[in-house]
């Protein structure tokens, strides 16, 4: 059997990135009923749209999956990983222009800044501000280069990119998660010509792609009764730790209303609101990336609430313009270990790959659709974490079924509250057979 687009999207492996509009006449990306973008399925699409698909169980060979798009893509580059792909170097710190106005150490906003002034493109896809939401736009100006920072966690989709790209005199950035680099390269490689028309992808490394709702729960939780616009997802609090930043939002009176984010408890470890499809991402760092971008969640970085970048150059142009940065002493910027990068993302790799095969059984199981994995990242989960696992599963799935219910923070939260307190009870469990195993000098994970 050829699988679709519209079976893609029926057995929740949808992404949201947009791509395969560009495959269709008449299909654009609308909301679906759990705060996700997902494409119009009851439009029509070309008979190979879903050669664009990321998560297309049906691969063509010759790009089946990141290691081999990669091999195709990043011929210059020197070095190969097991866990973090094809690189060049890893790098910490932070651009000192940009670092106090960027979500992180402001490595983004140089990198698209440099990208554009020194003409190696002409125009980026990036994700910013419009009438106080944030969608993927076009943009060219340098000198209003901030406009492009920070980090927006909420759906946003490349719709419009192959819509529009045509029609774009001269070359293009795009920022992206890893699978929606995915489906650019997929799009580059049925289109060579936007190979060289997208000379340059900047990764961001996703440790889960969340609903509208999560937003939606951020912005009542820290006290909007109404609308909002205009919400910012990573306030500093320089004289903290970087982890201890703040959601904030206007409402309706254009007040801005802000909560540390610490009070909605974890957001990131426990599968809230998070996509089913980024459950079935095995691109930890954004392989397909020139540049790859995260955050550096390990000390001594963590201590420091201006916080920091931790990133990986995998082409030789990244590189060379990171290296000029150092020497213009723009970037304040030192080598890291390549374990200590693994170690800043440790729980997303064993989320991500040691989890995988489980969550594939699973699919199996209950007669959906497989999407395509690399056979490498599949492993045997030890029981303790796959009960963790199997736990966050439905934490992923009834907090998006409670919020879409009620949108009623109080609510949601009784609601939630056990499925957490159970988690973290399996997760110290958890915790502990590691520690047994380790003791015994068994494998631990
Ligand atoms: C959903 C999501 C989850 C993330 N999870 C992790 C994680 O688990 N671990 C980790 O280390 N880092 C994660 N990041 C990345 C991190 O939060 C920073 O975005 C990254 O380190 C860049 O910081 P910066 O200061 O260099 O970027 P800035 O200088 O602030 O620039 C940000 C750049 O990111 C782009 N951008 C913002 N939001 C989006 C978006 N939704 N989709 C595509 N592009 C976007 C902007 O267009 C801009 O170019 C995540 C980011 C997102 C959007």
């Amino acid at each position: 059997m050829k699988y679709t687009i519209e079976d893609i999207v029926k057995n929740d492996l949808c992404i949201g990135c947009g791509v395969c509009v560009s495959e269709s006449k008449d299909s654009s990306m609308i909301w679906n009923k759990y705060g996700f973008l997902v494409p119009d399925i009851t439009k029509s699409f070309n008979k190979d749209a879903i050669k664009v698909c990321p998560f297309n169980p049906q691969p063509d060979k010759e790009i089946e999956d990141e290691d081999k798009i990669a091999q195709y893509f990043m011929e210059d580059t020197p070095y190969k990983d097991h866990d973090i792909g094809h690189y060049h170097e890893i790098y910490v710190g932070y651009s000192n222009k940009f670092r106090p106005t960027s979500s992180s150490g402001g490595i983004g906003t140089y990198i698209v800044e440099q990208l554009l002034q020194q003409k190696i493109v002409d125009h980026l896809f990036v994700v910013k501000e419009k009438d106080g939401e944030y969608t993927y736009q076009w943009f060219d100006s340098i000198e209003d280069i901030t406009a492009t920072s920070k980090t927006r966690y909420l759906p946003v989709s490349l719709e419009k990119l192959f819509l529009e790209i045509d029609s774009k005199p001269g070359k293009v950035a795009v920022t992206g998660i890893p699978p929606f680099l995915k489906a650019i390269r997929l799009k580059q490689y049925y289109y060579p010509k936007y190979q060289e028309k997208i000379p340059f992808l900047i990764g961001i490394i996703c440790g889960g792609w969340k609903s509208k709702f999560f937003t939606d729960y951020l912005a009542q939780k820290a006290g909007i009764k109404g609308e909002y616009s205009r919400q910012e997802y990573r306030i500093k609090d320089e004289a903290s730790y970087a982890l201890d930043y703040s959601f904030g939002a206007y409402d309706d009176n254009e007040s801005f209303h802000q909560m540390k984010m610490k009070l909605a408890g974890n957001m990131w470890g426990t599968g809230l609101f998070n996509a089913n499809a980024s459950d079935f991402s095995d691109d930890v760092t954004a392989e397909l990336g020139d540049i790859s971008l995260g955050d550096a969640w390990i000390n001594p970085y963590m201590k420091d609430g201006k916080g920091t970048s931790l990133f990986v150059t995998r082409s030789v142009l990244a590189d060379r313009l990171i290296q000029e940065g150092i020497q213009k002493g723009k970037l304040n910027l030192e080598k890291l270990p390549i374990q200590d990068f693994i170690k800043s993302q440790l729980g997303a790799f064993r989320h991500r790959r040691v989890g995988l095969k489980l969550r594939l059984k699973e699919l199996k199981k209950s007669d959906k659709i497989v999407p395509f994995k690399r056979n490498r990242f599949l492993v045997k989960a030890p029981i303790e974490y796959q009960i963790v696992q199997k736990q966050r599963r439905i934490i992923r799935y009834l907090s998006l079924k409670l919020w879409q219910e009620h949108k009623d923070v109080d609510k949601f939260e009784q609601q939630i509250e056990s499925l957490l307190k159970g988690l973290n009870r399996k997760t110290v469990w958890y915790h502990r057979f590691q520690k047994i195993r380790r003791k015994l000098g068994l494998k631990t994970i």
